[in-house]
């Protein structure tokens, strides 16, 4: 018998084992995916080729930037299927294995601003210590130098919209890579080195390969979990008196919905109907291109990873994040760029999913049926970001040669959110200011499921302090 599940070993699930395993319970996380080896991660960060054939993955190989390579990080589509129903054919891309979707991740940290909780049960100065405490056990850089095309880019953004601040983009520090402690290389932003590990030396339990189906229940209350062996098929319960769903925001919920029993009969916190409704992801837009005004990359930056300029731009709706002159070019060649804008949805009850009547993965647990549309009111404010981005880059003599409109085809921007929204009635929401749903507190849930609303700043940073606020109440109500 445990004190808490996790369920999920990705961003949030990690980071909540080790908060809960500080407190000194007994912690068991349950990750539906294989663990990943030295081999593998050493490959992912070389950029080789896996020698096994690749997933099927009709779906996820619309990812952007989409390869053999990162292919074993994302799910195979014929295993994990979902149906669609909508006005737009709802792109969901998701990882199952140890460390979830974070093998992959860009790493990019923002905060949201004060503004950004104005329909949550709290303010942004209530998650004020949270941010910090994550910052800090992540290595949260935001003081990388810009590189000299980034600061005339950011003199150009500066000048466009008066007011605004062009900043150092904020990034989980160390990129590329951060040795565990028996010396194997992961990604800089994997949850498993960044924080299960820790829970792990702390005395929480991990099992791999355990795809939980649903909670388990006896009458009201949820007792557990019910899971299904990945490689065996072989159904089982595991007891606990907490169970913290971290499965990421459709699987949390996908877990609450298929949930049922004669007092759950719509699923566990479905008394309001708002379970699977609300669900948003972030629109956007990546532009690219030269600058004959600086050469090559500067030796002295940082390649790749998270670094940069990061701009939001509360009043406009939307955030601008890229860099310049960091890589694409050979020394003497004019420097190259890339901007990535993204902004928010509105809110759409009918932006929602179901359990589909027929449709189930391979392990014959019944799979979602996503219903989305991006409304005009939506596509106005990305439409007008792209013509803004256009005007500074060409103020600035930076010069777009690719433009990709993510937003055209919905989503690639992997930020989703809602669907078991946060308020403070039960009537019109599924989980309470703490996370707790109604309709079973002793159910938590802490991954981007939880957001009433789905602002533009990139999501993980957020959800890892909402997840610390959450167990600290957690850990409070222990001592009571
Ligand atoms: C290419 C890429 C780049 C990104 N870049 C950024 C970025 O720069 N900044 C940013 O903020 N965000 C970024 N994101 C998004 C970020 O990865 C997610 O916001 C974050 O990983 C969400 O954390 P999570 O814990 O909710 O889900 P995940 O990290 O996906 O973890 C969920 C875990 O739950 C497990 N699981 C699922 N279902 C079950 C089940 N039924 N039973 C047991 N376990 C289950 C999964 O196997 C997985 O390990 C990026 C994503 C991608 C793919």
């Amino acid at each position: 018998m445990y004190d808490v599940i996790v369920v999920g070993s990705g961003a949030t699930g990690a980071w909540t084992a080790l908060c809960l395993a500080r407190a000194g319970r007994r912690v068991l996380v349950v990750e539906a995916g294989r663990d990943v080896s030295a081999d593998e991660l050493g490959r992912l960060l070389r950029y080789d080729k896996p020698p096994d054939p690749v997933p099927a993955q009709p779906r996820q190989s619309l990812l952007p930037g989409h390869s053999s390579v990162i292919a074993p990080f994302l799910v195979d589509d014929e295993l994990n299927p979902y149906a669609t129903s909508g006005a737009d054919d709802y792109r969901w891309f998701r990882s199952r294995q140890l460390g979830g979707r974070t093998l992959l991740w860009g790493g990019v940290t923002p905060r949201l601003s004060d503004e950004h909780f104005a329909d949550w049960p709290f303010t942004g100065a209530d998650l004020e210590p949270h941010y910090e405490r994550v910052e800090r056990a992540m290595g949260v850089d935001k003081d990388q130098p810009l590189t000299a095309a980034e600061r005339a880019l950011a003199e150009a953004f500066e000048q466009q919209w008066p007011g605004a601040r062009v900043l150092p983009r904020p990034g989980v520090a160390g990129w590329p890579q951060r040795l565990d402690e028996h010396g194997v290389a992961w990604p800089a932003g994997a949850s498993p080195v960044l924080f299960l590990h820790d829970a792990l030396d702390l005395g929480a339990e991990l099992r791999t390969d355990c795809i939980v189906e649903s909670l388990a229940l006896e009458g009201e209350r949820v007792i557990g979990v019910n899971v299904v062996d990945r490689l065996t098929c072989e159904r089982s319960l595991i007891r606990s008196d907490s169970v913290v769903l971290c499965a990421s925001s459709i699987e949390s919920t996908r877990i609450l919905l298929n949930s049922r029993n004669a007092d759950h009969p719509e699923g566990v916190g479905n008394s309001s109907d708002h379970l699977g409704r609300h669900l948003r992801d972030h629109i956007s837009f990546t532009v690219s291109g030269t600058t004959d005004r600086f050469t090559g990359p500067d030796s002295r930056m940082q390649l790749g990873g998270p670094y940069g300029i990061y701009l939001s731009l509360p009043d406009r709706g939307y955030q601008v994040e890229g860099w310049a002159q960091r890589g694409g070019a050979r020394p003497g060649q004019p420097a190259r760029f890339g901007l990535a804008t993204s902004a928010a949805m509105s809110d759409d009850s009918a932006n929602r999913f179901t359990i589909h009547p027929d449709l189930v993965d391979a392990w014959g647990i019944p799979a979602v049926d996503i219903s989305f549309g991006i409304g005009a009111d939506d596509r106005a404010v990305i439409q007008r970001a792209e013509a803004e981005i256009k005007q500074a880059c060409a103020s600035a003599g930076f010069e777009i040669t690719a433009v990709d409109r993510h937003y055209e085809q919905i989503s690639s921007y992997v930020h989703e959110g809602g669907t078991a929204r946060m308020g403070a009635s039960p009537e019109d929401s599924v989980v309470d200011p703490w996370s707790r749903v109604w309709d079973a507190p002793n159910v938590l849930v802490v991954d981007g499921a939880c957001w009433p609303t789905n602002p533009y700043p990139n999501p993980t940073l957020t959800m890892l302090a909402i997840a610390s606020r959450v167990c600290d109440a957690l850990t409070d109500s222990w001592g009571e």
